[in-house]
């Protein structure tokens, strides 16, 4: 064991494994509540990297709160409309979607690289740059009486232990805190599906700020901008996704974000999906890069606390990405763990609170998203006729869809009357009391 350096247990941060979504929004949360973090993230240096992601109102909501509503709002296209599309063009279901829809917070599409390294300059600016420590792999932990001793590998190839209050693992997918905290869990869970996703500029499509997802359970296309249109072009960057189910007989090659391939890998299976208001293949072929990645996620767990030791983030509840959720729960599980802490102060009571808020309805949404989640409906749609219709009406009734849809936004936390009427999760003025970071 080299450079083998330990913390002091005295006046101990509250420590936080990763700087993605969760973990960053996290910092910010203590910081606006008055509790010392330093975050360690494996990376040697963060960069903006993957590609769109879709933020609900109800986590638009918390990052007004952290007050990021103006930053967010120059890196996101607000998005006003969600359409499902049938194989051979039709519309199936069109929404309003955000303010439009009536929501009191936007719902925005980003890149999801811009939106970290947003909240990382948020981090660094507020609680300064030695707050997030990159480089610094979390391996292991041990929880003592007073404090949690964090092992940590770090870029030169020392290694060293951090001392905190906690430990909050927002550590991803792959996570390590999770994988000691559960070692019998099987590895993450693939269906045989597969996504290939890149950006491109291009024409706007639709209202020039929808969602739309065409196709049925086994091959889609999604689709929306993430950039508002050039002025002198008028091109938007847009974010598509191409997905297929396949055969799984030759198992699960890996779950890396960052896998590039060439496009011939799955466009020869859109050759035929030609339509007059959408130019997949060129949308496709001009990406600079593509990236795919197997749809995984994990089996729910029994318990994400364990001593001072707690999951959140896709660490605690990773899902299929078909609600466009995960990233939105991620900070929201950020925001309740802050609540908590205002409530009972910074230690295990704090964690069982969020805990026994969260896992039961997240590892539900966990299976529903398995069970294809909102996009159940093309599934049904295409049963019923294979995707080529002349009028919806005669496929599938209204009624149908809408409670659907409604059962689902409950489901994920962002019914929309349920959202306007509800209180901040944490008040502005809210503060932990003094003597918060002794054993409580
Ligand atoms: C590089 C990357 C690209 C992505 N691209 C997309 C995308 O295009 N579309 C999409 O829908 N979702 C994408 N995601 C996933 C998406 O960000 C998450 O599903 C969601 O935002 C939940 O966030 P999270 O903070 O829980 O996890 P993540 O955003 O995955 O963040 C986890 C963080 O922890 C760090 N980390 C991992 N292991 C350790 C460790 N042992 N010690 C310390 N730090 C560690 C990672 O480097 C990362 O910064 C991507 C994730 C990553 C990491």
């Amino acid at each position: 064991m080299t450079g083998l350096a330990t913390d002091s247990a005295a006046g101990a941060p509250v420590v936080i494994a990763g700087g993605g979504i969760a973990g960053l929004t996290m910092a910010l949360t203590c910081h606006q509540i008055g509790v010392s973090a330093v975050v360690l993230e494996s990376v040697r240096s963060l960069a903006p990297l993957g590609v769109g992601i879709n933020l609900q109102p109800n986590a638009v909501r918390e990052l007004f709160d952290l007050g990021l509503g103006d930053e967010l709002a120059s890196i996101g296209v607000e998005t006003s409309e969600w359409a499902l599309v049938a194989r051979g063009g039709r519309d199936v279901w069109a929404e309003p979607r955000g303010r439009a829809a009536g929501y009191r917070w936007p719902q925005y599409s980003v890149h999801r690289g811009q939106l970290q390294m947003l909240l990382h300059r948020a981090v660094v600016e507020r609680l300064g740059p030695d707050a997030v420590r990159s480089g610094h792999r979390v391996v292991g932990y041990r929880n003592d009486r007073d404090a949690v001793v964090v092992r940590v590998d770090t870029r030169d190839g020392g290694v060293t232990e951090v001392t905190g209050s906690l430990l909050l693992a927002a550590d991803g997918l792959h996570s390590a805190v999770r994988n000691q905290m559960h070692p019998d869990q099987p590895p993450p869970q693939w269906g045989g599906q597969i996504l290939w996703r890149g950006a491109t500029p291009g024409p706007p499509v639709r209202t020039g700020s929808s969602f739309t997802l065409i196709g049925t359970l086994d091959q889609r296309f999604v689709h929306y901008p993430i950039s508002s249109p050039d002025p002198n072009t008028g091109l938007q960057l847009q974010n598509w996704i191409a997905e297929l189910t396949v055969d799984t007989g030759a198992g699960l090659a890996g779950s890396d974000w960052n896998k590039q391939v060439d496009t011939n890998t799955f466009l020869p299976a859109f050759d035929d999906w030609t339509f007059e208001w959408l130019d997949i293949r060129s949308l496709v072929e001009g990406a600079p890069a593509v990236w795919e990645f197997p749809m995984v996620d994990r089996d729910p767990v029994d318990r994400w606390v364990d001593g001072r030791v707690c999951l959140l983030g896709d660490a605690a509840h990773v899902m299929y990405p078909v609600g466009s959720n995960g990233a939105s729960q991620a900070i929201v599980d950020a925001r309740v763990i802050g609540a908590k802490f205002v409530e009972h102060g910074v230690g295990v009571d704090a964690l069982r609170a969020y805990e026994s808020d969260l896992l039961e309805p997240m590892s539900a949404l966990v299976l529903r998203n398995r069970g294809h989640g909102p996009i159940g409906i093309l599934g049904l749609v295409d049963e019923r006729s294979d995707g080529f219709f002349d009028d919806i009406d005669d496929v599938i009734e209204r009624d149908e869809i809408e409670r659907y849809m409604s059962s689902y936004k409950a489901a994920a936390g962002f019914a929309m009357e349920t959202l306007n009427s509800s209180p901040s999760t944490i008040a502005a003025a809210a503060r932990v009391g003094r003597g918060y970071d002794q054993v409580v």
